[in-house]
């Protein structure tokens, strides 16, 4: 028999109950794992390691979904009451507009769809660009697999940090605790032992479920649960995580389209009393509501949203930033502060000893000068890296990394590791700042290694190594010793303290340590992450070192990477400070230019956002460990580092892939073009209101014929309005985008700024283009003042033809102009945005079809009307240019008045 037929595919459910000889028989396994060639076989019997996610949705309830918003039920019910007017009175073109109105209804709602699932879709694709890996014993060696390729009877190596691929029995576990919440609900991490402890599989603590998390320690387990024969593969429907907080944008969205409706329906109704009291016919009345209602409701304000926050996106995974959710480009572009690591994140996470100081005294690092016997062992048995062929030379913690590399260059380490076999390992925490190992010497004793940070580690040591002899730990030696650690660190060096003692059993020792020496590891900088906190600087963006090292070192390094520029020193707040301050001397301390946090545990940084937070700023924080996830979570903005744990991973909004300060900066950079182009789309869109409104106007107080009927105040905002609209979309940002600050907390989409530019500005100029032409065509045809017209004559259908191409006109002028909010648009190329010239080309399609194709006309009551007419708008056009050219450019002059009116 071979042997892929002596094993089982699918689990039993009594895995936790069984021993593990007979579990290893199943399966056909053993504790050394498999080899790839039996993986292989198992991979194609028994297939893959991923299940489907289910949906609570189908693709067509999402898609009803799109017309449960305002401006949906809104336009439907317009259409609605238009088909209600045909029917009551027909022959008046009803049909028409209601027909439109559902056309709209259907196009806004299916674009919208198509942009958000599109964007799902980009989202998903992040998420493959980040596939979760796993650590198996395949060949007898530890290797790195994608956790889809992952088969039964595999033997996994599980760390903090991890997310667990699949369902599995320990065979050995060290403090072992998982979070179980993804399956169980429970949130408290849960300790795992190799008993079975219960009946029900899913309490008993010799198991491991795939999608859960490891919170502590580490061990080693057996699969025998993939796919969806795992725990988390059989809850029927994976109920989708969406997290619904409120971005920043998602509430000013939510405000602008309140205060827009509140305005489209109270002129809606407004004109409907007044029209009736002057001329008591209902319907039409009705009908003219309707179009003011209509008039003002932005349509393409959510696909051009989501348009625009997709490619957003999208640059940013280009420049390694990915991001989670959709809306979070914004928030990024909001961000007041960062609270950044130091260590990977400014620094390149490379690390080199650079010197060392010994009981004995310095040691020439350069010129190889050979530590202690017992220095090396210390800092090679109380190491949990490992050496590699490829750079930086070592795999795992690059602290630790170093001292590998270091001591390699005088001894064997593998022989030394094989000689002082580990007994128990208690492992670094960045609470206790140092990790302590007992192994066995050759003589069968037992030594505990320890190392960590210099003043911890000297605390738990009485006497000191000095040339090869013991001696007392005095305060004076101790001081000498606290002396040269500080020199260590004032060059930038992050510095480890190491020391051992006899032991008698394999307990955690806390004191009686002897003394051996310091190490001085250096990290240098990102060489991008000067210019990028200068580029924060400018852009008003406050940065904040996080360090769990020596404030003396961060406050090195803070220097090298300019975060103390204008000679400004920054403010230090070490761990035990911050334990210590209230919550209002923290706040006011946090008001400081320059702030760093040295000593300070991962667990504090929840702390830290939360009093940014309360003094109102949006923070975005920075992490990669477990005890991150926290305060990743209760920032505005969760960073990853794309080298970082699975749990971190999972708390973030955002991954860094590159893990690089810089790309934060750059992705902020992003978020604020996005923010400006939604302000450049809605003062563009909201111009052509004025020559929409106003005609109506004119009809009821001057009792002029109708300038421009429903249908024409459709085919704008439907129309020739929407691709201009989405090109502002594309717009890349301005020139001064990084130079100014950042856009305050209750900044809105819709100020009065951005009204009376619009409102009071723009809009009356296109109105004014359109009443010209409107006028020369009348007057041209015999038209006296007081005159009425009957809709059908071709004189009125000419001149509602001459306002509606003024409009346009005008309106290609008002895209050009609204792709930058205070700079000259002439700093922008021409040819730089081509979905604006598209969009312009469709404005220009769409007139020449409802001035000279007789079926549109048939729609929209227009007729051909002769050039000279339509040339009398572009004067007008061109004013609007100017004008508001002037408006940029006195805001650029800080003229006080167009600042306080027009600066949006
Ligand atoms: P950071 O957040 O800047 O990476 P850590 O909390 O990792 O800081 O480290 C804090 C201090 O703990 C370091 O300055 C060093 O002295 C010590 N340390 C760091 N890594 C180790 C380790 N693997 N073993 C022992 N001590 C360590
Ligand atoms: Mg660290």
């Amino acid at each position: 028999m071979s042997q892929i037929e002596d094993f089982q595919c699918r689990s039993s459910g009594d895995e936790h109950n069984i021993s593990l000889e007979q579990m290893f028989e199943r399966l056909n396994g053993s504790a050394e794992g498999l080899s790839s060639e039996e993986a292989n076989k198992r991979g194609d019997l028994c297939g893959r390691n991923v299940f489907e996610e289910t949906r609570k949705d189908s693709l067509l309830i999402r898609y009803l979904k799109q017309y449960k918003n305002f401006f949906s039920l809104l336009l439907l019910f317009g259409s609605i009451l238009s088909f209600i007017a045909e029917w009551l009175d027909p022959g008046q073109g009803n049909i028409f507009i209601a027909i439109a109105l559902l056309g709209v209804v259907i196009l806004n709602g299916t674009f919208t769809f198509i942009q958000e699932y599109q964007a799902e879709r980009i989202m998903a694709s992040f998420k493959n660009l980040i596939p979760p890996k796993a650590r198996v014993m395949r060949d007898g060696k530890i290797t790195e697999i994608l956790a889809t390729d992952i088969v039964v009877g595999d033997v996994i190596y599980l760390e903090e940090g991890d997310k667990i691929p699949a369902d599995g029995r320990l065979i050995e576990e060290n403090s072992l605790k998982v979070d179980n919440s993804p399956i169980t609900g429970e949130a408290e991490p849960q300790l795992r032992s190799l008993e079975c402890t219960h009946p029900n599989i899913l309490e008993c603590r010799n198991m491991v479920f795939s999608g859960t998390l490891v919170q502590t320690g580490n061990g080693k387990a057996i699969i025998f649960g993939i796919g969806s024969d795992t725990q988390i593969g059989k809850l029927a429907a994976l109920t989708e995580q969406t997290i619904s907080v409120d971005t920043p944008i998602r509430r000013e969205l939510n405000d602008f389209i309140k205060i827009i409706s509140a305005i489209a329906i109270f002129l809606g109704v407004s004109f409907f009393i007044v029209g009736f009291l002057i001329q008591d016919t209902f319907l039409a009345n009705l009908i003219f509501a309707i179009g003011i209602i209509v008039a003002n409701v932005p349509e393409g304000l959510l696909p051009t949203v989501t348009l625009a926050l997709s490619l957003a996106s999208k640059r940013m995974a280009k420049r390694n930033a990915l991001i989670k959710q959709l809306e979070s480009v914004e928030t990024l572009g909001s961000t007041t502060v960062i609270c950044t690591d130091k260590t990977g994140t400014l620094t390149q996470n490379k690390m080199a000893i650079h010197s060392v100081y010994t009981g004995s005294g310095h040691l020439d690092v350069e010129n190889k000068a050979t530590p202690s016997d017992v220095l090396l062992r210390v800092a090679t048995v109380c190491n949990n890296s490992r050496l590699t062929e490829e750079a930086p030379g070592y795999k795992g913690d690059p602290t630790e990394g170093s001292l590998l590399v270091y001591s390699s260059g005088f001894t064997d380490i593998e022989k030394l590791k094989e000689d002082y076999p580990r007994m128990q390992e208690y492992p670094f925490d960045s609470r206790k700042q140092r990790m302590q190992v007992i192994s066995k010497t050759p003589s069968g004793e037992l030594e505990a290694y320890l190392k960590g940070a210099p003043e911890v580690i000297l605390d738990m040591c009485s006497h000191v190594l000095v040339e090869g002899k013991e001696e007392k730990l005095d305060e004076k030696e101790k001081q000498l010793l606290e002396k040269e650690h500080l020199e260590m660190a004032k060059r930038g060096e992050r510095v480890l303290a190491f020391a051992y003692r006899k032991a008698e059993s394999a307990k955690e020792y806390q004191d009686g340590f002897i003394f051996l020496g310091f190490a001085g590891a250096v990290d240098p900088p990102r060489p991008e992450a000067k210019e990028a906190i200068i580029k924060c600087h400018m852009a008003g963006i406050k940065v904040v070192m996080i360090t769990g090292d020596h404030p003396v070192t961060a406050r090195s390094i803070a220097a090298t990477v300019g975060l103390t520029d204008d000679h400004k020193e920054p403010v230090l707040i070490t761990g035990a400070e911050l334990e210590e301050l209230s919550t209002d001397e923290l706040t006011q301390k946090l008001k400081a230019p320059s702030i760093v946090f040295a000593r300070t545990s991962p667990v504090q940084k929840l702390k830290i956002v939360q009093a940014f937070q309360a003094a109102g700023e949006i923070v975005t924080m920075t992490g990669d460990g477990v005890n991150d996830a926290p305060a990743m979570k209760n920032a505005d903005m969760g960073v990853a580092m794309g080298s970082g744990t699975d749990v971190a991973k999972e708390a973030a909004d955002m991954v860094l892939l590159d893990d690089n300060f810089a790309t934060i900066v750059n992705a902020i950079e992003e978020g604020r073009t996005v923010f400006d182009n939604i302000k450049k789309f809605i003062a563009y869109i909201l111009t052509s209101n004025i020559p929409e409104i106003l005609p109506f106007i004119a009809f009821v107080l001057l009792a002029l014929p109708l300038p421009m009927n429903v249908q024409l105040i459709l085919a704008i905002d439907l129309g020739t309005d929407i691709l201009p609209a989405l090109s502002l979309a594309v717009e890349k940002g301005e020139g001064d985008i990084m130079k100014r600050p950042p856009r305050k907390r209750d900044e809105k989409l819709l100020t009065p700024q951005v009204l009376l530019t619009s409102y009071g500005v723009k809009g009356p100029i296109e109105a004014a283009a359109g009443f010209a032409c409107y006028f020369a065509v009348m007057f041209d045809g015999g038209w006296t003042w007081g005159q009425q017209l009957p809709f059908s004559d071709p004189l009125y259908m000419q001149a509602i033809t001459a306002f509606f191409a003024a409009v346009i006109i005008c309106q290609i002028a008002n895209v050009f102009t609204s792709r930058t909010r205070r700079q000259s648009v002439l700093t922008k190329g021409f040819f730089s945005n081509r979905m604006v010239l598209l969009g312009i080309a469709s404005e220009l399609l769409i007139l020449s079809f409802i001035i000279f194709n007789p079926f549109v006309n048939m729609i929209f009551n227009t007729a051909a009307i002769s050039m000279k007419y339509i040339l009398i708008a572009v004067p007008f056009a061109l004013l609007l240019l100017g004008i508001d050219e002037l408006r940029k450019y006195a805001i650029r002059k800080d003229s006080a008045f167009a600042i306080r009116f027009f600066k949006w």
